[in-house]
């Protein structure tokens, strides 16, 4: 299985790789903050994750790994 992990405190929460997922697994953690004042970018079901690393394509900050 696909493992994807996120450099949350580069994340900006620009929302990009939300839309780039074509399974619509990632979210904005709208429960924390990181030290730039974003909510940062999640993956909310792992399992369902396919590992086409569209979203770490999409990123223009580099904040997403892709491992498959
Ligand atoms: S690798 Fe593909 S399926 Fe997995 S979270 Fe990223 S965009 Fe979504
Ligand atoms: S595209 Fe990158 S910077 Fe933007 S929300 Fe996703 S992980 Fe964060």
């Amino acid at each position: 299985m696909a493992k994807v992990t996120f450099n949350e405190e580069r994340c900006k929460g620009c929302g990009l790789c939300v839309t780039a997922c074509p399974k619509q697994i990632i979210s904005l953690a709208k429960d924390r903050i990181n030290q730039k004042g974003y909510h940062p970018a999640v993956v909310v079901e792992m399992d369902k994750c396919i590992g086409c690393a569209s979203c770490a394509i999409m990123c223009p900050d580099t904040v997403i790994t892709v491992e498959r």
